[in-house]
């Protein structure tokens, strides 16, 4: 059963998000990622479901409390910070908004394209657009997005040293990346210090009852639904998420869209946020993940959710 109208009650919400987590929490598909070695002690059994609409109401169940690294989930709100300062032709211009078709941290997919960073949901995209951040220096651009992350949250995130430390020692492709669109003159900043951000801005910790809100906050026009603040423009929320919906789920952007018909935007660490414009957001958190690096219960429940809350942007009836 669909419908494209107002979300269903509340007490319905809450039967349905519990449902999806009974449906799937004994699921055990997919793998804990390890190429960040701190990122493998995370325990795979974890699954924590969240939905926020735009007025406000939580929704949740299961492990929403538990406090997981970002990664690249900070990459759509990085954006969106970015996108309203600097505007929306500049990024179409410097970034790009087209689909790899490749891995989020693939090199090819900067080569074939004369250098281009292709998008800003992907690695290189994402680096280059962490530079583009306001700031006179390293330290100004950090806190810029730790602040801005912190007010789609609508609480104070903070960054999680041990990934920050796990990943600043192993993230040499990242560094690659970042060498090569210098080497195009296609990065904003000294590469060891856009690296850097980035690599701060995968690390902040949140949950996924955070990442429902990030979430509502661009389903809600831009303005967070529990603290009523106007984080970004509605120019900026509309541009967001018509790059989740072609990039947000890397490779497997078209299959998501196809089966679920959100856009979203995943992370390594398991983290999904679903958003349903001008409804609300799915958060969620499961660190087995598929080969392209989605978590596999978060995908299972958005698919769920999506069809059973009615939130299909291609549905009619
Ligand atoms: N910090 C991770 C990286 O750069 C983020 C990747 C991801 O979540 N897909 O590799």
């Amino acid at each position: 059963l669909s419908f494209t109208g107002a979300l269903p009650q509340d007490a319905r919400i809450d039967q349905l998000v519990a449902e999806a987590h009974a449906r799937y929490a004994g699921h055990d598909d997919g793998v804990v990622a390890d190429y960040i070695p701190i990122l493998a002690e995370a325990d795979p059994a974890w699954f924590g479901l969240s939905v926020v609409d735009v007025d406000g109401g939580a929704h949740a169940v299961g492990d929403v409390g538990v406090a997981f690294s970002i990664q690249s989930i900070s990459k759509a709100f990085v954006f969106a910070l970015a996108a309203d300062e600097i505007g929306h032709d500049t990024i179409r211009e410097t970034v790009g908004v087209n689909n790899t078709g490749l891995a989020f941290n693939s090199v090819v997919a900067v080569e074939l394209n004369d250098g281009s960073p292709m998008n800003p949901m992907v690695n290189a995209g994402a680096i280059a657009t962490t530079a583009l951040v306001p700031g006179a220096h390293a330290d100004e651009r950090w806190q810029r997005i730790r602040d801005g992350l912190s007010r789609f949250a609508g609480r104070p995130l903070a960054l999680d040293g041990e990934v920050y430390r796990s990943e600043s020692f192993t993230n040499h492709r990242n560094h690659a990346l970042a060498r090569l669109l210098q080497s195009y003159d296609r990065l904003a900043i000294a590469p060891d210090e856009a690296v850097d951000i980035y690599t701060r801005q995968c690390s902040l910790a949140v949950t996924a009852q955070d990442l429902a809100t990030m979430g509502a906050t661009l389903a809600d026009g831009g303005v967070n639904p529990l603290t009523g603040e106007r984080v970004v423009s509605a120019q900026t929320a509309r541009d967001t998420l018509a790059l989740l919906a072609s990039c947000g789920m890397y490779e497997r952007s078209g299959e998501w869209l196809f089966e679920i018909g959100l856009p979203a935007k995943s992370g390594v660490s398991g983290g999904i946020v679903a958003i349903a414009p001008g409804k609300g957001a799915i958060g969620a958190f499961s660190p087995r993940l598929d080969e392209a690096g989605n978590s596999v219960r978060g995908q299972r429940a958005c698919a769920f959710l999506s069809r059973t809350l009615g939130l299909n942007l291609f549905a009619s009836a």
